[in-house]
């Protein structure tokens, strides 16, 4: 396959992003209809955040509702993408010397199906899942991304899903109109220029950008998959924020696409 698949970092925001219908969804479903067909898809979620490096090796992944608390509906809604052994294979063969296991046992969760839902509805493409090693350095991601960066000239769309900011604490849950605070939209607009700037480094060592960045990203978890898109981006490629905005006063919707 000679087609570059893009890789795109998703801001999944609130589960209930899967029911409804916003400005979100509509940007996502129009990613998904504006990219190439992929082959299979490599999710790097932010809620498979666990002390390990595993791939998902079912052949038939279930939908997770790793949340409490909201609309039965919600815990209805399933997304039957089958999964893809081989892409699993593939995946631990590229990401050696980390020793990555098989899971059996793991699925799709909800950073990565409140997302396909709307970018890839039919749930026909596969659907791999990679989890985030939490015991590793943020450089740890940035460089498993490298390793991947080959599955984009075999046509896998290798996507994060996480926020770049993301305080709970903060958030005003389904109130758009709030205003954003200060630090959310100075800590995002500063990634958004490194990144066009292709200055790596400095959104890899996040943390050292002061209490802007504590406060954006308060544990590592829903930031981290955008390092491993980073790692995958080709030299000089053409970047993309396909989605804007922040919800809830401290929850960035910012999408990053490279390619
Ligand atoms: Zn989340």
């Amino acid at each position: 396959m000679t087609t570059l698949m893009p890789t795109t970092f998703f801001g999944h925001g609130n589960p209930m992003n899967a029911l409804s219908r916003n400005v979100y969804t509509d940007d996502w479903a129009s990613i998904g209809k504006s990219i190439p067909r992929p082959r299979a898809v490599l999710a790097v979620s932010a809620h498979w955040y666990i002390p390990a490096c595993a791939v998902t090796a079912n052949p038939a992944p279930r939908t997770i509702h790793d949340f409490g608390g909201f609309l039965r509906e919600l815990y209805e809604v399933t997304y039957p993408a089958p999964g893809s052994p081989e892409l699993a294979r593939q995946v631990k063969d590229l990401l050696s010397p980390a020793a990555a296991r098989f899971d059996e046992t793991w699925g799709l969760d909800h950073g990565t199906w409140t997302v396909l839902t709307h970018v890839f509805p039919k749930a026909d493409i596969p659907v791999v899942q990679l989890s985030i090693d939490e015991r590793q350095p943020p450089m740890f991601h940035y460089q498993m991304g490298k390793r991947l960066a080959t599955l984009r000239e075999e046509g896998v769309l290798v996507i994060g899903s996480g926020n770049i900011v993301h305080n709970l604490h903060t958030y005003a849950w389904g109130d758009r109109r709030i205003q954003t605070f200060d630090w959310a939209v100075r800590f995002e607009q500063k990634g958004q220029d490194f990144i066009l700037e292709g200055d790596d480094a400095q959104v890899v060592f996040y943390q050292n950008l002061g209490r802007d960045a504590m406060l954006a990203v308060p544990t590592p978890d829903h930031y981290l998959p955008l390092l491993y898109m980073l790692g995958l981006r080709k030299e000089n490629e053409q970047i993309s924020f396909p989605v804007p905005g922040v919800d809830g006063g401290s929850i960035s919707m910012l999408a990053v696409q490279m390619g």
